[in-house]
């Protein structure tokens, strides 16, 4: 835990008791326009520590960058100890062009923990991992599906973690995944810096759901409020349901291209051999079934109205967590 002292982020301090928004920059726009991404910082007078939220390395994520933007409108930003940072945009190039990328095509979360004069993804990673994640204890990142995946609302964590698998039980999404750190990703660089992150998944890219904003939002309220920096003036809903640990998943892939029509079975449990959409052809010959491959959750499903043979179409739970201790 961070001791109560002023704290410098990007060459500006920020005293106990004070907030402040600094806007990072790194590179300006090819029309020569600034470029600035705000850090939210607010600090408590109180010591305690360091929590960070945020969304948008991938651009086109809008469901996680609703969530932080939620975070901050609602005021749950303003900690009753220690220090929360909000990021909602992290790839503001992206967001700018509603891309998943940054402008020269590299994927930000596969770039960390990047290098001061590398491609500008790598010099932006290199830049938030030397002067933010070194500040930070605790960390939710907010994601969605890319390209019409539809993801249930879940938190990603490495196994083997008990810190980190205490953390998203008290977050307790409706889903909880183990999947081993990404190379290059930022969680993977952040936990090497000590930072206990966990990584949300929830929605698709360029939507805005209310559910999933809603569940991350809950989340976010829980895992302040056992870090006692949630003012009390927010009310908390502990869930009775514990989250679904999910230790083992598959993707089913299409057998045809064709059109797709999804039956809309995400978040339920399915058995082997139920019906999960149907794939047509646009002139009334041919109906196809899309069946599970064994019982489990529907924990992805593709929302695209077109699919192409081998396109990934849903992603469901194989083995959960309590069957295989
Ligand atoms: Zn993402």
């Amino acid at each position: 835990m961070k001791s109560n002292k002023p704290l410098t982020i990007l060459g500006e301090t920020v005293l106990p008791g004070e907030s402040k928004t600094i806007d990072m920059e790194i590179a300006k726009m090819h029309n020569a326009a600034k470029l600035k991404i705000p850090v939210i910082i607010q600090r408590s007078k109180f010591d305690g520590p360091t929590v960070l939220f945020s969304a948008g390395i991938h651009g086109d994520e809008i469901n996680g960058i609703e969530i932080v933007r939620q975070i901050i409108t609602q005021k749950i930003n303003k900690p009753k100890r220690g220090t929360i940072i909000c990021i909602p945009i992290i790839n503001m190039f992206g967001y700018i062009n509603m891309s998943r990328q940054f402008p020269d095509g590299r994927d930000l979360n596969r770039v960390f923990p990047g290098r001061k004069k590398g491609s500008l993804a790598s010099r932006f990673a290199y830049h938030i991992l030397t002067e933010i994640m070194p500040h930070v204890d605790y960390a939710v990142d907010f994601h969605a599906g890319g390209a019409s995946r539809f993801n249930a609302p879940q938190i990603r964590l490495i196994p083997g973690n008990e810190q980190l698998k205490e953390m998203a039980s008290i977050f307790n999404a409706p889903f909880t995944l183990f999947s081993k750190n990404i190379a290059g990703s930022f969680r993977n660089s952040s936990q090497k810096l000590n930072v206990k992150m966990l990584l949300f998944e929830g929605g698709k890219s360029l939507d805005i759901n209310d559910d999933v904003a809603q569940s991350g939002i809950e989340g976010v309220k829980r895992l302040l409020s056992f870090l006692g920096m949630l003012d009390p003036k927010h009310s908390v809903h502990f869930k009775e349901t514990e989250s679904i640990y999910i230790n083992s998943s598959i993707w089913l892939r299409a057998k045809c291209s064709g059109m797709f029509h999804d039956h809309n079975k995400i978040g339920q449990f399915v058995r082997k051999g139920e019906v999960l959409a149907t794939i047509t052809d646009p002139f009334g010959k041919f109906e196809r079934k899309v069946k599970a491959p064994n019982d489990g959750y529907v924990i992805n499903a593709n929302h695209s109205p077109i699919v192409y043979q081998g396109d990934a179409v849903y992603h469901i739970s194989k083995s959960l967590y309590n069957e295989s201790k």
